[in-house]
C-alpha cells in the first residue's frame, strides 16, 4: 500500500494522553447499529463549541456536500483504560472539489488545514474527519472509505457524516482489529452544556437520559 504523501500525525501523537475523563455532565447518543456489534476502538465525545460549528457548516450548504476535520486529544481513561477521542472544534476544508454527491479533500487543502491545526491548535491532533451527504444518508461511499484508510489511517480516527435534511448522523470508527464498515455507524458522547441541551436534536440516535460521566470516571 503506497504511504500517504501528507502525514496529518505529528510524531508526537504515538500513544494516546492520559486523562481522568470530565466530571462533565454528558448525553450518550446511540446508534441503532450498536447493539450486538463489535464495539469501536474508541469512543468519540463531542464538545458543544465543535458540535455547534459542525452543525452550522453542514446546514451552510444543503445541495452540495461540504467538509472538514475534527480537531481535538486522543485519550485513554486513566481508570477504565478506555481509549477516547474528544473532538473540541473543526476546522473547514476550503480547498476541495466538491459537488452534490462527492468530496474530496486535494493535497492543497490538506496542507493548508495541517497548517492552521499547528498554527492554531497547538497540542491539538486531527481526530478525524467530517463531510455531510444531503439527501443520502449516512454512509461511507466506496471513496469516503478510500479517503479515510488513505489520510486518516489511526486506529483513533474517525470519520463522521452528516445527513442535514434528515438532522441524522454516525460516526465510522475501526474495531480493534481494524475492521471498518462502511455502512454500521456508531453514536457518541455529547458533553451538555449550561442547562442541559443538546445542540442538534439527531432524529436517527437513541439520547440517553443526561448522566455525569456515565462512561468516563467513578461517580463522586
Ligand atoms: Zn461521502
Amino acid at each position: 500500500m503506497s504511504q500517504p504523501r501528507v502525514r496529518l500525525v505529528p510524531s508526537l501523537a504515538r500513544s494516546p494522553r492520559h486523562a481522568r475523563l470530565l466530571r462533565n455532565r454528558l448525553r450518550r447518543w446511540v446508534s441503532p447499529y450498536e447493539s450486538g456489534a463489535e464495539p469501536p476502538a474508541v469512543a468519540v465525545m463531542m464538545t458543544p463549541r465543535a458540535l455547534a460549528q459542525v452543525a452550522e457548516h453542514a446546514a451552510n450548504d444543503l445541495d452540495n456536500e461540504v467538509g472538514g476535520v475534527l480537531v481535538g486529544k486522543w485519550m485513554v481513561e486513566s481508570e477504565k483504560r478506555e481509549e477516547v477521542v474528544l473532538v473540541e472544534s473543526i476546522l473547514r476544508a476550503r480547498h476541495v472539489r466538491q459537488g452534490s454527491t462527492f468530496i474530496t479533500f486535494t493535497q492543497d487543502s490538506l496542507v493548508a488545514l495541517n497548517d492552521e491545526l499547528e498554527a492554531n491548535h497547538p497540542r491539538r491532533l486531527m481526530v478525524g474527519w467530517y463531510h455531510t451527504h444531503p439527501r443520502m444518508g449516512v454512509f461511507l461511499s466506496g471513496y469516503d472509505t478510500w479517503l479515510h484508510q488513505h489520510f486518516f489511517p489511526e486506529s483513533w480516527q474517525v470519520a463522521l457524516v452528516i445527513e442535514p435534511h434528515s438532522t441524522a448522523c454516525g460516526f465510522f470508527i475501526r474495531t480493534a482489529d481494524g475492521t471498518l464498515d462502511p455502512q454500521r455507524y456508531y453514536g457518541f458522547r455529547e458533553i451538555l452544556a449550561e442547562g442541559g441541551r443538546s445542540e442538534v436534536e439527531w432524529r436517527n440516535l437513541a439520547p440517553s437520559a443526561p448522566a455525569v460521566a456515565d462512561d468516563g470516571g467513578s461517580s463522586p
